[in-house]
């Protein structure tokens, strides 16, 4: 069977684990992510998503997204000879390790400073190497792609972007509005991701990117990481294989195959789509892919090549 090595842009597995609900060490478990699945699915890196959930928004945020990280790194320590933190180009040179799955440290949402800048340089020292400046509200920084707004980032979200080119982190435009989205490209001076998103044009909801948005993003280098999530896919009913790779093709016609990312929304994501109900199930989506006539080597890209080039043009 034809298994491209994976990078994933996003998954929330560690909600589960935080919560005890599951060690993600194996998928006797249920979910839709373990180190077992994720070795079977051929994955060399997960962009690990500490996702600050709303009950603790505003107050608690920094404490609740510190004890996320503390999560991360306890799930490190407790599996160290099947995965290993992505800090630096060092770490990235050693991708796709065959022994070993990369993680790198994630937080979706900008809450997590509270309102003070020198926390993203706390949150650097800790591992942290992305950021989702929101989710779906709004915050210190912008609002979210929920808030019916044309504003587009705030004074301390304007320095936050300068401040993550200046570290070298991730600048992830996901749950941004479409205000906030066009301000992070006119003011980063590195290539962004979206990092779980899909195709508007293909499913109009507001946490999809228009075709200019697409071609922006292009034009910055960036990537989007195609969404599993069924109402990102479709407006009708269930996602299934079949609408991911719609989506992929999509996105590779407006904005080319090099902006072109995997961002699955695992254990996000109430149901998986038919056909990639979890994270062994990637070398079905590469097969459809081949099928829907891409080569071997834009499939490469888009699981996997897309994203190290951008880590690698970002992270120092
Ligand atoms: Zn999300």
């Amino acid at each position: 069977m034809y298994k491209p090595w994976v990078i994933d842009g996003h998954c929330d597995s560690i909600g589960d684990y935080i919560q005890g609900k599951r060690t993600l060490k194996s998928g006797t478990e249920g979910g839709h992510w373990d180190l077992e699945r994720a070795k079977a699915g051929g994955m060399a890196l997960q962009i690990m998503a500490c996702f600050i959930e709303s009950e603790f928004k505003p107050d608690s945020s920094t404490r609740r997204g510190l004890e996320l990280i503390h999560a991360v790194k306890r799930f490190v320590a407790e599996n160290p000879d099947h995965v290993f933190m992505i800090h630096n180009q060092v770490d990235l040179n050693l991708l796709p390790n065959p022994n070993k799955l990369g993680l790198l440290l994630s937080v979706e949402g900008g809450e997590i400073l509270g309102e003070s800048l020198f926390m993203l340089d706390i949150i650097y020292e800790l591992g942290v190497r992305a950021l989702g400046l929101t989710w779906n509200q709004r915050n210190a920084l912008a609002d979210g792609a929920g808030e019916q707004t044309n504003s587009g980032l705030t004074r301390l979200g304007q320095n936050v972007i300068k401040r993550m080119n200046e570290l070298g982190m991730v600048i992830d435009v996901s749950h941004l509005n479409e205000a906030g989205f066009y301000h992070v490209l006119e003011l980063s001076n590195a290539p962004i991701i979206a990092s779980h998103s899909c195709s508007y044009a293909l499913c109009p909801h507001p946490r999809n990117l228009r075709d200019e948005q697409l071609k922006a993003l292009a034009r910055n280098h960036g990537i989007v990481g195609v969404n599993f999530y069924s109402r990102f896919l479709t407006e009708k009913g269930e996602g299934s294989l079949e609408h991911v790779v719609q989506h992929i093709a999509h996105i590779a016609e407006v904005a080319g195959v090099e902006t072109i990312g995997i961002g699955s929304d695992f254990d996000g994501i109430d149901q998986a789509p038919r056909g990639l109900e979890n994270a062994a199930k990637y070398p079905n989506l590469a097969e459809a892919l081949l099928l829907a006539g891409f080569n071997k080597d834009e499939i490469e890209q888009i699981f996997f090549k897309n994203f190290r080039r951008l880590l690698g043009d970002v992270i120092k």
